[in-house]
């Protein structure tokens, strides 16, 4: 799939550490499966990758000032 913003380069997978940060707490989360364009850098995450991004973050912001985790793919569905 070609790149929606530059127009020029192809999507490619990757993987790229996410870092959040709410209220002076951060957190980091590495491996995060991306798709990023070759030419212009731009990346995008599935929705599915974003929803469990989300609630892994969420969970490591209640616990620590400072937390770094793997990504894991959500349970696929039965
Ligand atoms: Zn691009």
């Amino acid at each position: 799939m070609s790149c929606t913003v530059c127009g020029n380069g192809e999507r490619v997978p990757a993987t790229k550490p996410y870092v959040e940060e709410r209220d002076g707490r951060i957190a980091v989360v590495t491996g995060v499966p991306v798709t990023v364009c070759e030419s212009c850098g731009e990346t995008w995450l599935e929705a599915s990758v974003a929803h469990a991004l989300d609630a892994l973050l969420t969970e490591i912001l209640s616990q620590d000032t400072l937390g770094v985790r793997a990504f894991t793919e959500p349970a696929p569905a039965a």
